[in-house]
């Protein structure tokens, strides 16, 4: 596994596996490796001949008052996660090399980045993008893995791929999470053991939500789930369509991702699901009355003999 600690030792990996006709799949992360990050890995190597894994705490997306000094760093661990996941080449640059003095150009997300998260978190898409599309350019990928588990910013990716014509692949996978359900992230290790149990609110919300009919009775029962347990403040709890993240109207039907964020203690969680709501079934007029007799029919006539 090469190790490229720079933008010349990534260039010389890169032009590598260029010249030996391999193409690249890429997965960016924050490090602090987990299952959830090894399943994008492990998706990686079925998209590309050889796979980029780049780790890298990004200041430009996190707020002034968050976790940016206090997110977990653990380089060694991670790269022997990589090595062990069969991973050709992990980039680590540092902040210089990606922000040198100077710069001025960064990306807008735009209307879809100032929703849910981004409303929260002013400028964080911006963040997001802005670095993406810097490693988009570095590492050239073929494919770029993205989880579920950060739904809007997966949207936002794609957004930007077609807007700004980046040719790039971009492929989302599963949201990967613990036996009783907690979405796997770098900040649940921030959480005690009484705030994991309180988060678990969360997936059940989005268990509960795909179990509903209609929208309402959706957004009701994830609603409902998390307002039992009163430790769990919630930022927000919304239907959206995917791609666009608009809302649902009421008489929706077709795919919809519930979307949930909340704090738990001092560590803020997110968490979504897949939903599908089908048409109900128009009652058809002409068809046969159902077998049997309702109460108040006539008895049927005796049969003759
Ligand atoms: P991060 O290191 O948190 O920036 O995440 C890097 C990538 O891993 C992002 O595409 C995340 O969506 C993805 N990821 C994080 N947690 C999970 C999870 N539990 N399941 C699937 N993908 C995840």
């Amino acid at each position: 596994m090469i190790i490229a600690r720079g933008l010349d030792e990534i260039d010389l990996a890169r032009a590598q596996l260029a010249a030996a006709g391999r193409s690249v799949s890429y997965v960016p992360t924050m490090g602090a490796l987990h299952d959830g990050h090894r399943s994008l890995i492990a998706l990686a190597h079925e998209y590309g001949d050889a796979v980029i894994v780049s780790i890298f705490v990004n200041p430009l997306q996190f707020g002034p008052d968050e976790d940016y000094a206090r997110y977990p760093r653990q380089l060694e661990v991670d790269l022997e996660v990589c090595r062990d996941a069969g991973v050709d080449v992990v980039f680590t640059p540092s902040v210089s090399d990606l922000y040198p003095a100077g710069r001025q150009v960064t990306v807008s997300a735009g209307a879809i980045g100032s929703i849910l998260e981004g409303a929260s978190r002013p400028g964080h898409f911006d963040g997001v993008l802005t670095v993406v599309s810097k490693f988009f350019n570095i590492v050239r990928p073929d494919v770029a893995i993205f989880g579920k588990k950060d739904a809007q910013q997966l949207a936002c990716i794609r957004r930007m791929v077609t807007d700004l014509n980046s040719p790039v692949r971009i492929v989302g996978a599963p949201i990967v999470r613990e036996p009783d359900g907690l979405a796997l992230s770098s900040r649940n290790r921030y959480l005690t053991q009484a705030e994991r149990t309180s988060a678990l609110s969360l997936s059940q919300a989005m268990i509960a939500a795909t179990q509903q009919p209609t929208p309402a009775a959706a957004l009701h029962a994830a609603g409902a789930t998390l307002a039992a347990e009163p430790a769990v403040q919630v930022d927000y709890l919304s239907l959206v369509q995917p791609g666009s993240l608009a809302e649902v109207p009421a008489d929706y039907t077709g795919p919809a991702v519930i979307l949930v964020a909340a704090r738990v203690g001092t560590t803020r969680l997110i968490d979504n699901a897949d939903l599908v709501f089908t048409p109900r079934p128009e009652p058809d007029p002409i068809a046969e009355p159902a077998a049997g007799r309702a109460p108040g029919d006539p008895a049927p006539a005796p049969a003759a003999v």
